[in-house]
């Protein structure tokens, strides 16, 4: 019998295309009076990942006809200490980089910080982390405290910071291969002392790839924000980062899109010109079904104040107000 179970757990595809007899998650399997049970054991057991995992291996153990009346009994549990302190982790994420994903973190967290909140930023752009420049971080000021192998974040402007930036020199590439990720992101999210968070944000690298993949099995995300201007080429890129996030196996909630850099204010008339093409993002919102979280003008000083290093929503009132009803409507999608 348990072979059987075994087959039919084998066609329950996973992260990486393996299924999850491969992945090693299963602990054991126990068959009493009619009854399966089965326990599972994940690094991230959030709760869509639980229900998606239910629903799978009990259509699939259905589809094999086992038996006729039966009941399967499905236990999930952690194997790393997902820390209970922090609430909600999110992804900012977007196609192609160069689109405001890191300037759009940044004053993402601080609103957030603004509204009351108790925030942290982790920088998992290994292509590009900029967050330590946005937060005028320079590697000589950064001398992160351990104490016992656990690491203090880094806080400014009220944010509790973690760059994958911190741990190689200012123009030093580092190649990241997978696994290396994999070590410094675990210990970013076990072996930190964060303390009580409201939100996690935490920005990703551009794109879609092997480095997403071990992102999202390692952090237990409540959803992503993608971020893109309205130009045909990001778009097609956001394309398959949607679908990225929509596979079966991977299945991460997409709390909506923000459209950066949508209108230049001409200085003369204050007409909007619309560089990337007018209303990009938000008709690509509609066709594919993501919620629309907001517009973000194309400004001089938002450019000039990342810059600085200073998180321009503590400058300029107008983006204030914009960031913070993004804010609104990221917590709104969240609770929805
Ligand atoms: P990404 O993280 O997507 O690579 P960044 O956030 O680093 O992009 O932004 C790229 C550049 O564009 C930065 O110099 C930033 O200051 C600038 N930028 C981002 N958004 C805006 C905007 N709305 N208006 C003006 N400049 C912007």
């Amino acid at each position: 019998m348990k072979k059987k179970i075994e087959k039919a757990l084998e066609n329950v595809i996973i992260i990486d295309n393996k299924n999850i007899i491969e992945s090693g998650w299963v602990r054991k399997i126990d068959f009493i009076n009619n009854e399966i049970k089965i326990y599972l054991s994940l690094s991230n057991p959030s709760m869509h990942i639980r229900n998606k995992l239910i629903k799978d291996i009990t259509h699939s153990i259905k589809n094999k006809n086992i038996l006729e009346t039966i009941h399967i009994k499905i236990e999930i549990k952690s194997d790393t200490k997902i820390k209970p302190e922090i609430k909600n982790i999110i992804a900012i994420a977007s196609g192609k980089g160069g689109v405001g994903k890191s300037t759009i973190a940044t004053n993402i967290a601080v609103s957030l910080v603004q509204m009351g909140f108790h925030v942290g930023l982790l920088d998992a752009d290994i292509y590009g982390p900029s967050i330590p420049l946005m937060f005028n971080l320079e590697e000589d000021s950064v001398n992160l405290q351990q104490k016992n192998g656990i690491m203090n974040p880094i806080m400014s402007y009220g944010v509790k910071i973690l760059s994958i930036g911190f741990f190689s020199k200012y123009g030093e590439a580092i190649v990241w291969r997978g696994p290396m990720v994999t070590k410094v992101l675990r210990q970013f999210m076990h072996e930190t002392n964060w303390g009580k968070l409201d939100f996690l944000i935490v920005d990703l690298p551009p794109g879609t790839g092997d480095i997403h993949l071990s992102l999202l099995q390692e952090i237990p995300l409540k959803g992503i924000v993608i971020v893109s201007t309205s130009q045909k080429i990001a778009l097609s890129d956001v394309n398959r980062s949607v679908g990225m996030f929509r596979i079966r196996s991977i299945y991460v909630p997409i709390l909506g899109i923000i459209e950066n850099m949508s209108y230049v204010l001409s200085k003369g008339t204050k007409e909007k010109c619309y560089f990337f093409g007018k209303n990009g993002v938000r008709d690509f919102s509609k066709e594919m079904n993501l919620f629309f979280l907001g517009e973000i003008p194309m400004l001089q000083n938002i450019r000039e104040y990342s810059d600085l290093g200073i998180p321009v929503i503590l400058k300029n009132e107008n983006v204030r107000n914009i960031f913070i009803k993004i804010a609104k409507n990221i917590i709104n999608q969240l609770q929805k």
